[in-house]
């Protein structure tokens, strides 16, 4: 998750980690951070210290209450830097404006790779195998007993995004807001059951009793730990 009201840094944030294989989601306001940050569930956030409203110290202070994901902050001055150094607001790292893009990138995966071990790489060839299922997330391809399958760039979102944390169980909500196309009409919770059920009908050997991606009643879904 990107926290930063200047939108020209949000999205050059934003497309060098895209262009790493990551995931990443703007939000312009501190308000808006801690309001979407169960939603988005984000491993990561990139956070710039001056915002309006509520500022990137407060916002740090409030994520920290509820979360040990990395936070690396975006400042401006050396005073602020001061303050993230001295304060203990609970950052793992900070920038200085302006920073090289590439600097950021590296910085991010040190934090994940620290925080997720190997499971943090998108680079390194990473390679999923779960029983003789194996997701290839560099290369986008799932094969199963050496079958290529073919899923969809939103199919294999989903299940990349699962399979990363076998055990974590994910709500639909949060699932939707993975893959949510925000031009599209008539999206709700429902489509992330259509999406899974042809994931299903796709990676298991008997989608009937899925032994892969597990439903987990009331809740939502979870990768299986075996
Ligand atoms: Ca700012």
């Amino acid at each position: 998750m990107i926290v930063e009201d200047e939108p020209a840094v949000a999205r050059g944030v934003q497309v060098a980690l895209e262009r790493e294989g990551y995931t990443a989601q703007v939000v312009a306001t501190g308000e808006e951070a801690l309001q979407r940050f169960q939603d988005l569930a984000p491993d990561l956030v990139v956070l710039d210290v001056r915002l309006p409203g509520i500022d990137g110290f407060e916002v740090c202070r409030r994520l920290r209450a509820q979360t040990k994901a990395p936070i690396i902050f975006l400042t401006a001055r050396a005073d602020e830097v001061d303050k993230v150094v001295g304060l203990e607001v609970g950052a793992d790292d900070y920038l200085v404006k302006p920073f090289s893009v590439r600097e950021l990138v590296s910085r991010v995966k040190a934090l994940l790779r620290r925080a997720y071990g190997e499971l943090a790489d998108t680079q390194t060839g990473r390679v999923l195998r779960r029983g003789d299922l194996v997701i290839d997330l560099e290369r986008r391809r799932v094969t199963r007993d050496t079958e290529r399958l073919s899923l969809t760039a939103t199919e294999f979102d989903l299940l990349r995004h699962l399979a990363s944390r076998p055990g974590r169980v994910y709500t639909r909500s949060q699932l939707l807001e993975l893959v949510r196309d925000y031009d599209a009409l008539e999206q709700d919770e429902r489509t992330i059951n259509v999406h899974i059920s042809h994931i299903r009908d796709k990676i298991e050997p008997d989608p009937a009793q899925p032994r892969y991606i597990r439903t987990v009643r009331g809740v939502g879904y979870a990768f299986s730990e075996d």
